[in-house]
């Protein structure tokens, strides 16, 4: 059959789906996404509230400057032509109310800045400084050019030379995680700010590191218009290159014959028939309930038995009629006593304002959004009833006390309140425990990341995984480059050249 008739079926219109969905396109497969929800993006997503826009995902996006690492793939994909992006010099701030850390994407700015903090601790911040400089010349898509099924020689001696001037820093930073760093600080403030520098603690070093080099480099900005625009324009792409997507299609059975995938039964008991199964969606709910756990292994099962650590998150984003462009985009506040948040004592809130994108609000207006950690089985014990609606509301009503705090009289300008918990994260999504990345990038799971994980199930032919669940610690450019892999690896599977073009 020649493989111009090959008709693949995707599951999910998520950015790994949807890049699945192009790459096959280009590659002159048929190609099918079937999608729960009614619109794209999965994760990478935006919702709008009496004209303010509140983003749910993309903080920074790598892969956002011309000529650096991903930005290739994004113009495959369609998603950065004619897209402004917009960078910042610091990642955000962190204050106890008497000092305050900037952290500056500029590891020169920065080595200033903090050593003026804290000049006792000067050899630690050069160390970690000279890491964010040496990570501004680390090329991170290199590890997706190809899977590594497919290397040949020559591949791996590119890959090999490519990495090279990295082992040592990834072995010093990757194995380090920011609370372990901050406890070496001798200065009581960093101790507490720095651990909290890359949003949670037991965030790698080098996550961090490679974060603040390329938002320095310019390849971390953040996409006008916002995540849902973002997803909407390779759907545009897909759709143009001849795919097809099915909204409101929820799959619940992958159909698998003599070892082979051979289509998929959606909920209505719809069928729908293929040659090749790509799961971009759930890893858990793919093996253990699309295919009941058929194929699977010791090292799989081990992987989804639930010691891995995942990111459950609640975000509280709030409609101001005020304008807060003039204010840093994002604080974090160290708090003196730490206050009772959704059953659980925390000890900083972290406030980002997105004036920066003024599509996102009305004119004189702002988004303000915050994230909070937050354990899936909290939420899961009271949904359904009262107390979930309650419980939303007196999270809201805790961090707007805090926010009138720091913008005395704000409170009476919040035109909208939304939450949105790990339950809507499940529902909207289908993400095991409304993980938003999989699972969480620490430095146990960070070697499964360098490492690289099958894309495919011990004993099922015609089947593949993309997504966040095949790529530790998630991510819009991973979840791409993983669609973009998988159907590399079916090109070869198929003899073919995998090509590639753009819009
Ligand atoms: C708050 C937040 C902030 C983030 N910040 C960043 C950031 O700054 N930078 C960054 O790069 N990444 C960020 N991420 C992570 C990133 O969004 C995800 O890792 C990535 O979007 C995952 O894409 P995916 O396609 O693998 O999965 P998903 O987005 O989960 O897509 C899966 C799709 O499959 C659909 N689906 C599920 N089950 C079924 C079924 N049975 N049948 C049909 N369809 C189904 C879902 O509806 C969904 O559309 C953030 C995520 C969140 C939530």
């Amino acid at each position: 059959m020649p493989a111009m008739e090959k008709h693949i079926l995707i599951i999910g219109a998520g950015i790994a789906g949807l890049a699945a969905g192009c790459y096959a396109r280009m590659n002159g497969y048929r190609a099918t996404i079937f999608e729960m929800h009614d619109l794209p993006g999965g994760l990478c997503t935006a919702w709008e509230r009496k004209g303010y826009v509140f983003d749910g995902c993309i903080h920074y996006l790598f892969g956002s400057g011309e000529g650096q690492p991903f930005h290739q793939m994004w113009r495959e994909l369609g998603a950065v032509q004619d897209r402004p992006m917009l960078n910042h010099d610091e990642y955000q701030r962190i204050t106890d109310g008497n000092h305050t850390l900037i952290v500056y994407a500029d590891p020169d700015k920065l080595e200033a800045h903090m050593c003026e903090l804290s000049p006792a601790d000067a050899p630690l911040i050069r160390r970690f400084c000279d890491g964010v400089r040496q990570f501004t010349r680390f090329d991170m898509s290199a590890m997706y050019h190809k899977p590594r099924g497919l290397m040949n020689a020559q591949d791996w001696r590119a890959f090999g030379m490519a990495m090279l001037p990295y082992l040592l820093p990834m072995l010093r930073w990757a194995t380090v995680s920011a609370g372990e760093f901050a406890a070496r600080f001798k200065h009581p403030f960093l101790r507490r700010a720095v651990a909290q520098m890359f949003s949670w603690d037991e965030a790698p070093v080098m996550m961090g590191m490679s974060l603040l080099a390329y938002m320095h480099t310019g390849n971390a900005g953040f996409p006008a218009g916002g995540s849902l625009a973002f997803a909407r324009a390779i759907e545009r792409r897909f759709l143009e290159l001849g795919g097809e997507i099915r909204y409101k299609a929820q799959v619940e059975k992958i159909l698998v014959e003599n070892r082979r995938a051979v289509g998929v039964r959606l909920y209505n008991d719809e069928v729908h028939r293929g040659d090749v199964v790509i799961s971009a969606c759930d890893g858990r709910g793919t093996i253990f309930d699309m295919l009941g756990g058929a194929f699977t292994d010791r090292r799989i099962r081990r992987m989804y038995d639930g010691h891995l650590p995942m990111h459950s998150m609640m975000q509280v984003s709030l409609g101001v009629r005020r304008d807060l462009s003039a204010y840093p985009h994002w604080v974090t506040y160290l708090l003196d006593e730490p206050v009772l948040v959704a059953g659980e004592p925390r000890g900083e809130i972290g406030i980002k304002h997105y004036c920066f994108d003024p599509s996102l609000a009305p004119a004189g207006r702002s988004v303000v959004e915050v994230i909070i950690r937050t354990h899936y089985a909290y939420w899961q014990r009271i949904y359904g009833r009262r107390p979930y609606d309650e419980e939303q509301r007196q999270v809201s009503d805790i961090l707007c006390g805090f926010l009138e705090s720091w913008h005395p009289g704000i409170h009476a300008d919040v035109e909208v309140v939304d939450e949105a918990t790990p339950l809507s994260y499940e529902r909207y999504t289908g993400n095991w425990m409304g993980s938003t990345c999989g699972w969480l990038l620490t430095k146990e799971t960070m070697p499964m990341l360098i490492r690289s994980l099958p894309k495919t199930l011990p004993g099922l032919g015609s089947f593949y995984m993309a997504g966040q669940w095949v790529e530790p610690g998630g991510s819009v450019p991973l979840a791409a480059a993983s669609g973009r892999n998988v159907i590399q690896l079916i090109c070869a599977a198929d003899k073919k050249q995998f090509v590639v073009s753009e819009p």
